[in-house]
């Protein structure tokens, strides 16, 4: 009887997986004790059953991942080549990197991508901001201070990733926002009665209707396996944060979560699950999507949102494109209010926005 007893207890201390190696981590996501070695594996093949079941990619097509030296989209960009030459994806993978143009920051994290690109043996195309519209972050916040900063930056990454992916010809842009971000927005779309992006923010693909679609590989994978992962291989990641970030909206719904995820790892999961359950009452107003006359992009509006923050920039009115005051798309005002297409001034940080 002891002996079973003493055999037990060994085995219990063994990784719950493979029963043959000792412990190096309890998984997040399950709370199971595991090997290093299992983790890669149930971590990749995670991922590999998300690309696999959603169809994410087709055989020759071109993807490229939008690489910003963070440890998201670094270890995207390590397991998509993992899997790619594993599970023989046929795709062929390209880096897609925005500059801001913030110094102590991007020009940081750029390195990290450049460096990346040797690494992963994946080529790299960077667009900025001073190229494609004039301006750099620097410039932006001297001129219009910490208020609304993120306000800028997140439509022009929107439109100057759309613009690389476009320039390198991909059929897809692959992100790595994780299951924490898209919980995240979840609740924020909800707190803001935000029903457009709401309805929207849990699908594993979207823009299929618009220049490039964009796709979610790490929809279901939590972020502090992610951290992990990075961390056990040895990942060459930038970890500092944006100087301009106020994040405070979005910091509120961070914690709040991790506080869930605390009590019942699940919850991150429930919450996607929820707004994926969400149905939009048929009543309710969609905006229509349609093209900006000013420079072709997909626009809901005469203008779209980087054309009129950008002309607000260049006539020296950089309020022109925030809050609700008439302006440019001003005519459009009283719908977009109708139909809960919030203005952009309640947005913390627009990096998430998808
Ligand atoms: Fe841009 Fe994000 Fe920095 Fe805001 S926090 S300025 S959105 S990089």
């Amino acid at each position: 009887m002891e002996e079973s007893h003493g055999g037990d207890k060994a085995r219990s201390r063994l990784c719950c997986i493979c029963n043959q190696r000792r412990p190096a981590l309890r998984r997040p996501k399950t709370l199971q004790q595991i090997c290093r070695e299992c983790f890669y594996v149930v971590f990749e093949e995670e991922i590999h059953r998300v690309i696999v079941d959603n169809k994410l990619f087709k055989s020759g097509e071109r993807i490229a991942i939008g690489a910003s030296g963070g440890k998201d989209s670094t270890v995207l960009a390590y397991v998509m080549s993992e899997l790619n030459r594993r599970h023989n994806y046929g795709l062929d993978l390209f880096l897609l990197s925005v500059d801001e143009g913030i110094t102590g920051y991007r020009d940081d994290s750029l390195e990290t991508v450049k460096r990346n690109e040797v690494q992963y043996g994946l080529p790299l195309k960077v667009v900025s901001y001073k190229d494609l519209y004039g301006w750099t972050m620097d410039e932006i916040v001297k001129m219009i201070g910490l208020k609304n900063n993120c306000t800028f930056c997140g439509v022009f990454r929107r439109q100057a990733l759309d613009r690389g992916a476009a320039l390198l010809k991909v059929d897809k842009l692959a992100t790595g926002h994780n299951a924490d971000d898209i919980a995240e927005t979840v609740l924020l779309n909800i707190l803001r009665g935000d029903i457009a992006r709401l309805s929207r923010c849990t699908s594993i693909i979207t823009g299929e209707d618009g220049p490039i679609p964009r796709c979610k590989p790490f929809k279901y994978t939590y972020e502090k396996e992610i951290v992990m992962y990075a961390y056990f291989k040895k990942l060459d990641y930038f970890s500092t944060e944006c100087i301009y970030s106020p994040n405070a909206y979005r910091g509120f719904a961070r914690e709040f979560i991790k506080d869930l995820e605390r009590i019942r790892p699940r919850a991150i999961l429930d919450i996607i699950k929820s707004g994926e359950d969400f149905r939009i009452a048929t009543s309710t107003k969609m905006p229509e999507q349609g093209t900006c006359q000013r420079c072709g992009y997909i626009s809901s509006q005469k203008w779209c949102k980087a054309c009129v923050l950008l002309e607000g920039l260049n006539r020296g009115l950089p309020k022109l494109g925030i809050g609700r005051t008439r302006g440019i798309n001003g005519d459009r005002q009283k719908d977009d209010q109708q139909i809960g297409v919030k203005n952009l001034q309640s947005k913390a940080c627009e990096s998430l926005d998808f």
